[in-house]
């Protein structure tokens, strides 16, 4: 049995950014996650490090938006029909922190976490060999037609508050970035401030290597083995239980299964997204990620190939894969990039974890001393990991936290 100053559940980007910034101050810390490091939603995301992300994702505000969703008719959004009345009371949520006035509030409160997501990075890449992952060369979105270019003017407003630059491009502008785009677009935003990974797997492994170099132990276990142990708490793993007085849930979309036992029942919802990978054909490439927004997909550069990633279906989190909006979106992204046969054979799935508020949960676990959480990082959780670490990493140590935690407490959620 080994007794260590923290026990980290769950090895993806959040989990390992929070386990190397704990061994970093010299704290003995064991990471535990039942499957490989950063092999689950850490894996196969869209790997961009959202440095100037503002709005966060809306519910659709005119009825030919819902209907569209509704009526399945875009390639941007999915659901199970049987799914619909466990996610009605998360929608209803949703649609309530969707209003201009809360959008533009979520966008303030997120913005410290997203100012420091590139310079964290940056400084655990550095110490883990990783920089030559990282490209600072922003991302590209693309918009099909005016009305949704005009409809952008408030988020303009706020990337100027925040002193985020940005460039609004015609389809010669956007060309001249990424000649292999072909102009069946009406405008691009170039969001200069961005950056993005070639492979966000290997990094999560760098920052892991790191950690053990550190010092800290990497461990096999069922999160949920998790029990009260004297004045702590003790985990059980394949080389035995681990015991300690901090316990921190960085379980991804699984955290509910580790939580709900315990009593302490928050409103994460999960936004299903598929990737497939492709080869791009004859001498064509890619620098960045570029969104077709209207489309509600995203290709990128990785070293698997050009990966295609999806927008959100609503589904239960283990529900059997359905990816039929690659049968809607595959003829607009080919129209958009020349893209060749597959370069996969498997399609990916995985689960945003999301709270309806589009913030994450990050500080204390609500009646349970010892127990920390960092979860429901949404669309984000590569970009929000590292500084997700160096936040949990100031409230277990007593350190005056880098940014105000309040707005990301879990009471937020309870009566
Ligand atoms: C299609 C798609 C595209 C995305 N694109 C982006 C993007 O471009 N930029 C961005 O910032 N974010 C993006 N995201 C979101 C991002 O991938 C997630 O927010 C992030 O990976 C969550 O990280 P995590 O460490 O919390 O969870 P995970 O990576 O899922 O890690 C949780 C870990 O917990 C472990 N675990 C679960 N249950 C147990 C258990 N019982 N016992 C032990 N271990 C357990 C799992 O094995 C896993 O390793 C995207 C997500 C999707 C689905």
């Amino acid at each position: 049995m080994a007794r260590t100053d923290a026990i980290v559940l769950g090895a993806g980007i959040v989990g390992t950014s929070i386990a190397l910034h704990l061994v970093k101050r010299g704290l003995s810390v064991a990471l535990v996650d039942r499957a490989g490091i950063g092999e689950q939603t850490s894996y196969g995301n869209s790997g961009v490090i959202e440095g100037s992300t503002i709005l966060p994702p809306a519910f659709p505000s005119s009825l030919s938006g819902l209907l569209r969703a509704a009526l399945k008719r875009g390639s941007d959004a999915n659901y199970h029909m049987s799914f619909l009345p466990q996610v009605a009371p998360w929608l209803w949520a949703f649609r309530a922190a969707s209003s201009p006035a809360r959008l533009a509030e979520t966008a303030r409160l997120n913005r410290p976490l997203f100012a420091a997501a590139i310079p964290e990075h940056e400084t655990l890449m550095l110490e883990s060999g990783a920089t030559k992952y990282l490209r600072k060369t922003g991302w590209l979105k693309l918009y099909r037609d005016e009305k949704s270019f005009k409809a952008l003017q408030p988020e303009f407003e706020m990337a100027k508050e925040f002193g985020l630059p940005l460039e609004a491009l015609d389809p010669t502008g956007v060309q001249a970035l990424e000649p292999s785009l072909n102009p069946v677009f009406a405008r691009g935003v170039f969001w200069p401030k961005a950056a993005s990974l070639s492979n966000p797997l290997v990094v999560t492994r760098a920052y892991a290597k790191r950690f053990s170099d550190l010092g800290g132990l990497t461990l096999t276990g069922d999160a949920r083995t998790l029990h009260r142990s004297g004045a702590g708490w003790r985990v059980e793993t394949n080389e035995g239980g681990v015991d300690s007085a901090n316990v921190v849930v960085a379980l991804g979309p699984w955290a509910p299964d580790l939580l709900e036992p315990l009593g302490i029942k928050l409103p994460m919802g999960f936004k299903r997204g598929y990737h497939r990978h492709f080869k791009a054909q004859g001498n064509a490439s890619l620098e960045r990620p570029v969104v077709d927004v209207a489309n509600g997909y995203l290709i990128t550069p990785m070293e698997q190939g050009i990966r295609l990633t999806t927008g959100a279906e609503f589904a239960a989190r283990d529900a059997q894969p359905t990816p039929v909006q690659f049968d809607r979106l595959m003829p607009k992204a080919r129209e958009l990039f020349p893209l060749g046969e597959r370069a996969d054979e498997k399609t990916w799935l995985g689960a945003r974890p999301c709270f309806p508020d589009s913030r994450p949960v990050i500080g204390r676990a609500p009646g349970q001393s010892g127990l920390w959480l960092a979860i429901g990082h949404a669309h984000w959780g590569l970009t929000l990991g590292p500084p997700s670490g160096r936040l949990i990493a100031d409230m277990i140590e007593g350190t005056t936290p880098f940014v105000d935690p309040k707005p990301y407490a879990a009471e937020r959620f309870l009566g």
